[in-house]
């Protein structure tokens, strides 16, 4: 289940040229499904791209240096934008990650940002939009639901990466 807080929005497109790409900071949470396309698509190690792979219940973070995010190029584009390996929390941006809240079904909670300068400006936004924040959302939990499923069955980061 997935919860959105906030006001609805109206309007959003992402001018990261024009802000600097304000919200690509050190940090941004992933979970194994990013962390396997990243590590196949771009011939990385996890341990490169990684904060640490300490398991904290499925949910890691991408490095940074000096504060901004490791894929972040010199242009402020994504570098993993075009080969289609952006993290989910990344495809759902303007909501950012608010927690996960452990319970028999995992909750994800989500926010938007404060960040953007672009909330309620350019492109009007459809319900599809709606329809697609939570759907990625469900996909970041099904991810997390996956890993802890696998370390109950005993198996260390390496394995679970193998797994999927
Ligand atoms: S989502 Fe907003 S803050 Fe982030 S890069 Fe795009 S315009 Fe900038
Ligand atoms: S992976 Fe790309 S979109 Fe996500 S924070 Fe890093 S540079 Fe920004």
């Amino acid at each position: 289940m997935v919860l959105v807080y906030g006001e609805p929005i109206k309007r959003w497109s992402c001018e990261f040229a024009e802000c600097g790409a304000r919200c690509c900071k050190a940090g941004r949470e992933v979970k194994i499904g990013d962390i396997k396309r990243i590590a196949s698509g771009t011939g990385l190690a996890p341990e490169e791209f990684l904060e640490s792979l300490e398991n904290k219940g499925g949910l890691f973070h991408l490095k940074g240096k000096e504060d901004r995010c490791t894929f972040l190029a010199d242009d402020l584009s994504c570098s993993l934008h075009e080969k289609g390996l952006k993290p989910i929390f990344c495809q759902m941006y303007p909501f950012k990650f608010d927690g996960i809240i452990y319970a028999d079904d995992l909750i994800l909670k989500v926010r938007v940002t404060k960040d953007c300068p672009n909330i309620g400006t350019g492109k009007k936004l459809t319900e599809d939009f709606e329809i697609s924040i939570e759907a990625l959302g469900n996909r970041f939990l099904r991810d997390i639901e996956d890993f802890k499923r696998f370390k109950s069955e005993g198996k260390d980061f390496k394995e679970i990466l193998k797994s999927l």
